[in-house]
């Protein structure tokens, strides 16, 4: 493929099409295009028309966090497995000498939960948004809580994913 296909098809619908909508950033941070012949219906919480959504590479933010090692910030990343990943800044691959260089601090970031301005539809309480590090989006009940002595999930047992 050359850079003029590649230019052409990154604004054109697969399925259908149609144009690409404009670039619209999820909650969890991530970049998507919708094709413009769907559209998504906030009541039914269902795509109409096409379906098709074009998710844009992560890009790295630098978080507010010191690295544990040597004190440079953070930066948020994701792989191409779109799993999360925290390093340290000043790690840095150099492309010529094919090397890593810096500090080699990492983690694996697992599951986000963030509160939302929504109900749950079963017993009314708030619900928020969990993300798995594998980037699968689910909502749950702030209620729904895994209880550790017990060993099992207590609560509101609502749950609704999103990909
Ligand atoms: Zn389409
Ligand atoms: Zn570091
Ligand atoms: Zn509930």
């Amino acid at each position: 493929m050359n850079t003029q296909d590649e230019a052409k098809s990154a604004d054109v619908c697969p399925k259908c099409g149609a144009k690409l909508g404009e670039v619209v950033t999820t909650k969890s941070g991530k970049k998507l295009q919708r094709c413009s012949a769907g559209s998504w219906n906030e009541e039914t919480k269902k795509n109409e028309g096409c379906p098709f959504v074009k998710w844009l590479p992560f890009e790295p933010v630098t978080l507010d966090e010191k690295c544990p090692k040597c004190g440079a910030p953070l930066i948020m990343t994701m792989t191409r497995f779109n799993k999360k990943l925290k390093k340290c800044s000043t790690n840095v691959w150099d492309p010529l000498t094919k090397k890593a260089s810096g500090c080699d601090y990492m983690e694996w970031v697992k599951g986000t939960t963030e509160e939302l301005d929504e109900d749950c539809p079963k017993c009314g309480s708030k619900l928020v948004l969990f993300t798995t590090a594998a980037g699968k989006r689910m909502k749950k009940c702030s209620t729904n809580k895994w209880d550790k002595e017990s060993k099992s999930a207590v609560g509101c047992d609502y749950i609704e994913l999103l990909n």
